[in-house]
């Protein structure tokens, strides 16, 4: 089994809900069963738009939703309440992307601590896993995860960009991280060492299309077919076979969002 655990099959980006449904069918060709998309990042309707995904597809997609650190100064305690309720859903499996991005800082650092936090404790008050967002926060959103408490309901730090040592903190506490397409990248290779040194019940495989399109289709529109080179680079500086990866890889992605 192959799972992309982490794309945004936002129709305002895929063409509309034909261009969702024929990126969902090309990754069924192409070996791919099933995908998380990613109700966050594209504003607050993002959640609305990816649990409507989920209810088309119930066979092979599953939504997250939240709000995006880029999106933080758009909420107001009432509008994210509003969105967190959206969790309810049995199609819901986890909250997130959120957390905090120093590198762009699109809304204001308070703000960003803020929203992180309130999705924290709703996600820790429905026992929902989460999903992290974090760019150069140095090590600011590992601090607020310890002291919120979130590694008890599950935490997946997605497009793990991180070191070796930083990945060591966070598996140690129980968490998992999830490799995209940069690992195929020429200046990568912090991303391979990484993905080779993972312990095995803790990687997770993820395209963040329609961003990071792994090698060979740079430049191209990312979508979760192409989970599948994600898949072959990562078994190869692990040295072991594609399928076996592949099958395990799915396997951590189900015990984490607790999939059956
Ligand atoms: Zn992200
Ligand atoms: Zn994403």
């Amino acid at each position: 089994m192959l799972i992309d655990s982490h794309c945004h099959l936002d129709p305002t980006v895929f063409g509309g809900d034909d261009g969702v449904d024929d990126a969902i069918a090309r990754a069924r060709a192409a070996g791919v069963d099933r995908m998380v998309t990613i109700g966050s990042g594209y504003g607050f309707e993002s959640a609305e738009r990816a649990l409507a995904v989920a209810r088309r597809h119930p066979e092979t997609v599953r939504a997250s939703v939240g709000l995006h650190p880029h999106d933080a100064k758009l909420a107001t305690d009432a509008s994210l309440a509003g969105l967190i309720a959206m969790a309810d859903a049995p199609e819901v499996l986890a909250l997130g992307e959120m957390g905090l991005d120093y590198h762009y800082d699109s809304s204001p650092r308070d703000q960003q601590r803020h929203v992180f936090r309130v999705q924290l404790r709703a996600a820790r008050a429905r026992n929902l896993p989460v999903i992290i967002h974090d760019r150069e926060s140095a090590g600011e959103t590992l601090a607020i995860l310890d002291e919120e408490g979130a590694w008890e309901t599950g935490v997946l730090y997605h497009c793990y960009t991180g070191d070796v040592a930083a990945m060591e903190q966070i598996v140690g506490r129980g968490g998992y991280v999830s490799i995209p397409g940069i690992v195929t990248f020429k200046n990568g290779e912090t991303m391979r060492e990484v993905a080779a040194r993972a312990p095995a019940d803790r990687i997770l495989l993820e395209t963040d299309s329609p961003f990071l399109t792994p090698i060979p289709f740079r430049g191209k529109r990312n979508e979760p077919a192409f989970v599948t080179y994600v898949a072959q680079k990562v078994a190869e500086v692990r040295g072991v076979d594609v399928t076996a990866l592949a099958d395990q890889a799915a396997e951590n992605t189900r015990r984490f969002f607790r999939w059956a």
